[in-house]
């Protein structure tokens, strides 16, 4: 027997149609490439991405079709998005801070046939666009007046093309499983893989990022996504802010401590989202100039670990509830956020500083265990760690082209690469990436533990630690540090602030300093890089 109710597909345009109908005249406001900030409404935006359905239609572009995007989060990229989507195509997003070679081999893997690309990115876009023979069109978001010479292929202005369309577009009719969107992980070992989002999974997504247990925003929200749209969706924001009918304000290619902080100011945001480093830059900027946070609520940081400081920090100094939250590309991304469950409401200070350094519970739509080598589930006993692996309704099945099958099995589960523990109230708590982990004598030091704890001494400006070869113990921690500007804390001052704070064997066997750490592309730090770096350091107590 079936239900009786309407077989209604879960649609991404039907997000941008409902902000349209319940939230017209909430506005978006960017900061543009060009530099004015710019509003538009959530009406608009639709009737701006109705036209970019149709003439992509008109030039032939159709369902299935992949088309690339190199671009600032702002509200052009948002309407081409919505666009892409509603004539059945495919929104690649490419993250502008690759290699262009880099660039070039995933828009082939993909076989991009179009691409809309900021001012910023035509120079990039010129180096990497000859290598690519599927792409037939270029978009620059500008208008005709900005529109630089440029040796891209068949490019227009976005505005000038836009001017050619009424909007009299109906969206395509698809099945809900169909593909809406692409985005490759920057894979620190082999090639980039392809994760392909569906429309289900997107709208499911937004769902779950919507729950007050998750992001919980609505529609008195106003949300700064300083995470990239090329980031795994801006962390979804791009699909659940118009699904509560939240003002966006989208920072463009200004994420310096100055120019966010003005957003935040003037436009009153409420909700804010992106990596540790862009909220390093936000405190370094508020401690300098005496200023205060009086509008901002939350602050969601994800995408590696949050330093406990910064959350005190936030917290203490600005009043601004963070919420730590974990999750991947291949997650939509969300996986887990570290709000608070009643069984800890009373917690205060410390005590509540270490639930929140976890990363967080599942909220529904994700199931997570973690097993050992051998696939046997650990115990969630907030201490016994081993592989991290999760399922769900918004996690990938499969990479784009069948790479990396080895990492889904046949129930569904999807080893993430990150190993974890989870305490009895189902917090997960990352340790390490599986290939990061320092194997001591049999057993394993979590190097991330290592850094946060280094991270909390006032003269470090950024901490990394790595497994050196050891012959004793096979690997020993070696912790590379930053320090801060005009600060010279010792190696003996570092260990001493250490010691106590962790188990002995845990303490790193040597201090280096160095002027910076490697970072990937998505602001991670660059392990393999950095233990290339230290491939011949011989410890003291080797
Ligand atoms: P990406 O797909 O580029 O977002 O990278 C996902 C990976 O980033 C995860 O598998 C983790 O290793 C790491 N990551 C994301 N969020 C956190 C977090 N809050 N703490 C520690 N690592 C994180």
């Amino acid at each position: 027997m079936h239900g009786l109710m309407q077989d209604w597909p879960l649609l991404c345009h039907k997000i941008l149609d409902h902000a349209a109908t319940q939230h017209g005249a909430r506005e978006i406001v960017s900061r543009s490439v060009e530099g004015p900030i710019v509003r538009t409404t959530y009406a608009e935006t639709r009737q701006r991405a109705l036209k970019a359905a149709q003439l992509l239609e008109r030039e032939g572009f159709a369902a299935g079709d992949r088309i690339a995007t190199l671009a600032w989060n702002t509200g052009r990229h948002l309407e081409a998005w919505y666009g892409i989507m509603g004539v059945g195509g495919v929104y690649h997003t490419l993250n502008p801070r690759l290699f262009p070679e880099q660039i070039a081999w995933i828009m082939n893997h993909a076989e991009d046939k179009a691409l809309f690309v900021d001012l910023t990115f035509v120079p990039l876009a010129e180096k990497i666009v000859p290598q690519v023979p599927s792409v037939k069109r270029v978009i620059v978001f500008t208008d005709k007046a900005n529109m630089p010479q440029t040796s891209l292929p068949n490019a227009i202005a976005y505005e000038e093309w836009l001017a050619d369309a009424d909007g009299d577009f109906r969206w395509k009719q698809l099945e809900e499983t169909a593909a809406c969107g692409m985005c490759y992980t920057s894979g620190t070992t082999g090639d980039p893989k392809g994760v392909v989002y569906s429309h289900r999974s997107n709208v499911l997504h937004a769902m779950i990022a919507l729950v007050p247990d998750a992001m919980g925003l609505s529609s008195r929200d106003t949300v700064l996504p300083v995470v990239p749209m090329f980031h795994a969706n801006a962390w979804g924001l791009a699909q659940s802010a118009p699904m509560c009918g939240a003002k966006l304000v989208m920072p463009g290619g200004r994420m310096d401590g100055e120019a966010i902080y003005e957003l935040l100011d003037t436009e009153k945001v409420t909700f804010t989202a992106a990596v540790p480093t862009v909220w390093l830059m936000l405190l370094q900027h508020l401690e300098e100039t005496g200023k205060k946070l009086p509008h901002l609520k939350k602050v969601v940081i994800g995408g590696s670990a949050c330093p406990r400081a910064m959350t005190k920090k936030f917290q203490e100094n600005y009043d601004v509830e963070v919420i730590h939250a974990w999750g991947m590309t291949e997650m939509s991304p969300l996986g887990t956020l570290a709000t608070i469950k009643p069984e800890y409401l009373e917690l205060e200070g410390d005590a509540k500083l270490d639930i929140q350094q976890k990363q967080g519970f599942a909220p529904f739509g994700v199931e997570m265990k973690v097993t050992d080598d051998e696939n046997h589930d650990q115990p969630w006993d907030g201490k016994t760690f081993g592989r991290l692996k999760v399922r769900g309704p918004a996690v990938a099945r499969a990479y784009y082209g069948g790479a990396g099958t080895e990492q889904f099995d046949d129930e569904g589960w999807f080893d993430t690469g990150d190993v974890a523990h989870i305490d009895p109230q189902g917090y997960m708590q990352i340790t390490d990436r599986a290939k990061d982990v320092i194997k001591s004598g049999g057993e394993w030091i979590s190097t991330i533990d290592l850094e946060n704890l280094a991270v909390g001494h006032p003269d470090v400006a950024e901490a990394a630690v790595i497994g050196i070869a050891h012959p004793k113990w096979d690997e020993r921690p070696l912790l590379v540090v930053v320090r801060k500007p005009g600060k010279e804390p010792s190696k003996d001052e570092l260990l001493g602030f250490m010691e106590g704070k962790i188990a002995k064997w845990w303490m790193p066997d040597d201090v280096v300093f160095v002027d910076e750490i490697p970072h990937t592309a998505t602001g991670k730090i660059q392990k393999t890089t950095l233990r290339k770096q230290f491939e011949t350091y011989e410890l003291p107590t080797a």
